[in-house]
């Protein structure tokens, strides 16, 4: 972790790029890099920093995220293709080398969380389809309009949209921005060169005006307190993996549980990859668990269970696809059965949702019509994104069905914020 050539140790009060970003606290972390909340001076905005660990391998794969991300943001300037935008880039140099920090507007918490904080029990299809069709515009903008296959797609890697926004209001979010270091940092403010004073000075005024509106704002929004922060929008996020679909990387690609059989088959991919992990994602969601949770067993591996859990409840894989891939043989004899594993117990998508997870028989029904097609064994029968938002399933009226949470929800989403935004609006105010 914190040595030469990894994460870079940060401080709340820390400054970045001459002083424009003050570091808050820390919103998470990845193999890559550490991320923080950071107070956009510039700007007057909140906004997440994201700073990478300095060894070489992981300096040339922040600069390839920058590469897709500059495509992605530059191609959509009105910010409304559900995929996070690139808001700046640097280098900053500290103890453990030279790191690349990317900066992106500040997002919520990811629907892993949002699954978790339901206590893996399923969403509520309403919000299942508000969130499917946000990742859908993401991944037809994506597909159709940039050539990018995202090829990571899994629930942490999708960020939730809240409405509050924290630079407009720090109040109603619970937040301040703190421009302050704590005592005893070695980066202190006798290290800083005059520029840097001087942003300061000027990062100080801007909090003390906040300060002053706090009260005004919270005596105002005492009475339309509600939980009108989340609008179930979210964004894809971690371009890290990404790939244009005519210049690939690599042919192992995707995290497990939402991999799709042509990458476990060694068999080409394009965009429909993202659209099985899509209906991975979907299921997750519905469910409150993976759709697919292979193990290694006794004479088997991990890939050989995967395959046979796609069969048992999607049916058998064409022959044809089973045994054309440049990995087949590992698993399949010749006729197009798993070697090692050899007695499947069949089901289907829209038994184990009414069975195994309670949910109604016409809604299972109408979620499997729009799900089993994009598990199909053949990439090319996948609908496309621009396809699926066509779809019946996701043809509801917006007023009814908002997706909105109720007041018997209140505690599911006052928990749904780990970032303490949403949390400490409700509370803060009072
Ligand atoms: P990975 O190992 O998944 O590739 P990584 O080092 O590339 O990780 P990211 O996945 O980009 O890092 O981000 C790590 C975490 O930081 C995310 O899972 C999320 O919790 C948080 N995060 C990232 N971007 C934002 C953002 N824009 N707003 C809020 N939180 C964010
Ligand atoms: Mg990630
Ligand atoms: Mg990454």
């Amino acid at each position: 972790g914190y040595r030469k050539g990894g994460y870079h140790a940060v401080r709340p009060g820390d400054l970045f790029a001459a002083g424009r970003y003050v570091a808050q606290r820390k919103l998470g972390w990845g193999n890559f890099s550490t991320v923080w909340l950071a107070f956009d001076v510039q700007l007057q905005k909140y906004v997440a920093l994201k700073i990478q660990k300095s060894a070489p391998e992981f300096a040339q794969a922040a600069l390839h995220e920058i590469e897709f991300l500059t495509e992605i943001t530059k191609r959509d300037p009105s910010n409304c293709k559900c995929i996070i935008q690139l808001i700046d880039h640097f280098k900053h140099t500290g103890p453990n080398g030279q790191h690349i920090c990317l900066v992106f507007e500040f997002l919520g918490d990811s629907l892993l969380k949002l699954v978790q904080y339901n206590r893996y029990k399923g969403i509520g299809m309403d919000r299942v389809k508000r969130i499917c069709k946000s990742i859908l515009v993401g991944l037809d903008y994506l597909h159709s309009e940039l050539g990018i296959i995202h090829s990571d797609l899994k629930l942490e890697n999708v960020l939730l949209v809240s409405t509050i926004d924290p630079s407009k209001d720090p109040i109603r979010s619970g937040l301040k921005p703190n421009l302050e270091r704590p005592e005893g940092n070695p980066n202190g403010e006798a290290g800083l060169n005059p520029i840097e004073k001087k942003l300061k000075m000027r990062a100080r005024r801007v909090l003390a005006k906040l300060a002053e509106r706090r009260k005004s704002v919270a005596e105002s929004s005492r009475a339309e307190r509600s939980l009108d922060g989340i609008d179930l929008t979210c964004k894809i996020v971690d371009f890290g993996n990404a790939c244009w679909a005519d210049k690939q990387y690599t042919d192992f690609i995707q995290t497990r549980q939402y991999r799709a059989p042509e990458i476990i088959l060694g068999a080409g991919y394009s965009f429909s990859v993202d659209m099985w992990s899509f209906a991975c994602i979907a299921f997750e969601l519905a469910a409150g668990e993976m759709l697919f949770t292979p193990k290694e067993g006794h004479g088997y591996s991990e890939d050989e269970d995967h395959l046979a859990l796609m069969m048992e409840l999607l049916g058998k894989m064409p022959k044809k696809i089973a045994t054309t891939g440049s990995r087949s043989k590992e698993y399949f004899d010749r006729h197009g059965d798993l070697k090692r594993i050899r007695r499947l117990k069949f089901s289907s998508v829209e038994r184990i949702l009414v069975d195994k997870y309670g949910v109604p028989e016409s809604d299972a029904r109408e979620f499997a019509n729009f799900l089993c097609p994009l598990l199909d064994f053949a990439p090319e029968k996948r609908p496309t994104a621009a396809d699926c938002l066509q779809h019946p399933w996701l043809q509801y009226d917006d007023d009814k069905s908002s997706g909105a949470l109720n007041s018997d929800e209140v505690n599911s989403v006052n928990l749904t914020n780990s970032t303490g935004i949403t949390i400490s609006s409700c509370k803060n105010v009072d």
